[in-house]
């Protein structure tokens, strides 16, 4: 029984030889008419050829064993022509054995014996021979079936060698890849098919390998008939039998394309790589579930985290919190609804490196459906730079505002003292009349005095009016009020405001109460007054160990929201703290002390209420609250 050795991997070898002969077989092969009558004119024949034999023996043979002959007849019948033939041919020698004898003999006991002998004797040929005869026809029926399937993979050559490596098969497929007919490769040894310079060291190489590892494979180039050179999977079978090796199976798969569109892709790949290693931006791209899947070089040097460090992790690693928490509800609310909040919009937000610090950074995301997966790509830009130079933008602007401050307020002190000069100069001339009047020895005129006090008091409230005037004129800010959604106002607020601070030490937490957004204020103010108290906060912290800041949200009631700032600096010195909010109050060398008295004039125009609060850990607290937006508005 022949073994073939073929692993399961080659579909067309396995497949030729899981399919055991007898189950090929036994695919009816319908034998033709023509075939049959040949088949019996045959034995007929036969039978003929062995009478005239016996004719001409019977002047030595007499009467004697007049059936011998037909058994070979019987038995050629049975052998090529199978059962029916084999039967024909013995009721034809029968008869012809009849027609030898003489009438008398016919019926003689040795006749009877011989007649039956001779039936027995055929009917065990029969029997063998009719068995062989299908063996024989199954067997070629099965290597017929074989040699189809052979032919018919005309993708892949596939032919036998000899134990010592001459081709002594050769299939279609073969003869289309290689462009050799099998005449003319057939007795010639497979290292012709190599393009190598010692092919037949290696291809001597390969056999062994082959018969010693029971397969073997690998890629090679190899040349055609026209000389043209092709790549192809090989794969070399040793066929062994009955202990003894009986030669190889080879098949040949041309990869030539394959290999050509697999480098066509690797180059396409190295092309976008070396795109993505010199973009500034930092790329990553996450799953649904925001788990990183690649991590370009420039995120390597943004975040300080090595690509396998990150990859296969969540995305929420390089996020402060909140976001931290929350990131795979963003994306599940973003999977579930579709409304994008970040997705092709793109947003300032807060990043967080390998060493603990923050930095401001624009997200931009794109999203890529594929058939069988959903994609994230966020590129990232450090806005550090950019913040820095807008917070030196904000400072130039600040100082601009405080000379155009002081002079505005030179202005108004010189129209002010213009104002008030008169009231004030009536006021004392007529405080010196009435001095006057009161020193002299004559009676005192009482109508005189009682005109100059009403004139002391009418311009007193004139100068009073001048001055509230003058307080409703400051007081009188435009505030447009929007619904905003409050961490992402902090948010935008802590990018500015923490530029820089990661260099001091600080950190920065944010824990948002989920209730309380969004709030109706104007954007830009309260950001100013958040950036107002950070930054103090900042200030504040400078020489303490432990440099935390925390921005807390929470609900007071339906209508109101607070916040706090906490630091962990020294806390309100007992000077600040008399005149907190006044303006011109300030414990620093350059601080103008108009900060507080800012955010209090902001947070009161919004309809809250701003004071600071020993903090139980220490530091400095302040809170502020603000106004919720009314049930049924929209953020805008
Ligand atoms: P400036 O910062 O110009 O001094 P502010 O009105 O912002 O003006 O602050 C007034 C004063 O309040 C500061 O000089 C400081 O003494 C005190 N102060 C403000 N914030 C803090 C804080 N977080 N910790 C300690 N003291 C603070």
């Amino acid at each position: 029984m022949i073994r073939w050795c073929v692993e399961e991997k080659n579909p067309l070898v396995a497949s030729a030889a899981s399919a055991d002969i007898p189950a090929v077989a036994s695919l009816p092969l319908p034998p033709t008419f023509k075939h049959t009558a040949a088949v019996y004119f045959a034995a007929v024949v036969a039978v003929a050829l062995a009478y005239l034999v016996r004719l001409v023996m019977a002047p030595v043979l007499h009467d004697r064993a007049p059936l011998l002959l037909f058994v070979l007849p019987v038995v050629a019948a049975v052998l090529y022509g199978g059962r029916g033939a084999g039967l024909l041919a013995g009721f034809l020698s029968l008869l012809a054995s009849f027609s030898l004898v003489p009438a008398s003999a016919r019926g003689s006991a040795p006749m009877l014996i011989e007649g039956l002998f001779f039936i027995v004797v055929c009917s065990g040929i029969g029997l063998l021979g009719g068995r062989l005869a299908a063996e024989r026809q199954l067997a070629r029926r099965a290597s017929e079936q074989l040699r189809l399937l052979l032919e018919g993979a005309s993708q892949y050559a596939i032919f036998m060698l000899d134990p010592l490596g001459t081709i002594s098969t050769w299939n279609s497929g073969a003869e289309r890849i290689y462009g050799w007919t099998a005449d003319e490769v057939l007795g010639r040894h497979f290292a012709m098919l190599s393009t190598e310079t010692n092919a037949p060291e290696i291809a001597a190489d390969e056999l062994e390998r082959a018969r010693t590892e029971g397969r073997f494979t690998c890629e090679a180039w190899q040349v055609r008939r026209d000389g043209s050179e092709f790549l192809a999977n090989v794969t070399i079978t040793p066929i062994v039998g009955e202990g003894r090796l009986h030669g190889y199976a080879k098949v040949i798969h041309d990869v030539t394309d394959r290999r050509a569109s697999e480098l066509a892709l690797e180059k396409r790949e190295q092309h976008l790589q070396s795109i993505l290693d010199t973009v500034p931006d930092a790329m990553i791209v996450i799953d649904d579930k925001g788990v990183v899947i690649s991590f370009s070089p420039a995120a390597e040097r943004l975040f300080g985290y090595s690509p396998p460090e990150v990859i296969g992790n969540n995305v929420s690693m390089l996020m402060p919190s909140p976001d931290r928490e929350r990131h795979d509800s963003y994306l599940e609310r973003y999977i579930a609804t579709g409304v994008p909040h970040i997705i092709g919009i793109g947003r300032i937000v807060t990043g967080l490196r390998a060493d603990g610090s923050t930095f401001p950074m624009k997200l931009s995301v794109g999203e890529a459906v594929t058939p069988d997966q959903r994609l994230f790509t966020g590129f990232v830009q450090d806005l550090t730079e950019r913040k820095d130079f807008e917070a030196r933008l904000e400072q130039l602007k600040s100082e601009l505002i405080h000379v155009s401050r002081v002079s505005a307020m030179g202005t108004m002190a010189s129209t002010l003292a213009h104002e008030l000069n008169q009231p004030l100069t009536a006021i004392a001339s007529y405080g010196q009349a009435a001095e006057a009047l009161l020193e002299s020895d004559t009676d005192i005129d009482k109508a005189l005095l009682t005109e100059i006090v009403s004139e002391i008091s009418g311009q007193s409230l004139r100068a009073g009016g001048i001055v509230r005037r003058l307080r409703e004129f400051v007081s009188r800010g435009e505030v447009s009020k929007t619904v905003e959604d409050l961490p992402k106002l902090i948010g935008e607020a802590s990018a500015l405001a923490l530029v820089g601070t990661r260099e001091k030490g600080v950190t920065a937490h944010f824990n948002y109460g989920p209730e309380a957004t969004p709030v109706l204020v104007d954007r830009v103010q309260i950001q100013q007054v958040l950036i107002n108290l950070m930054r103090n906060a900042i200030e504040a912290m400078q020489d303490s160990p432990v440099r935390r800041l925390t921005v807390t949200t929470g609900l007071v009631d339906d209508t109101t929201v607070q916040v706090s700032v906490h630091d962990t600096g020294p806390g309100i010195s007992a000077d600040a703290a008399e005149h907190l909010f006044e303006a011109f109050n300030s414990t620093k060398q350059t601080g103008m002390g108009l900060g507080l008295s800012i955010c209090r004039t902001i947070v009161e125009a919004h309809g809250g209420r701003i004071h600071a609060v020993p903090h139980e850990g220490g530091g400095a607290e302040f809170r502020f609250t603000l106004v919720r937006p009314p049930p049924g508005t929209t953020e805008t």
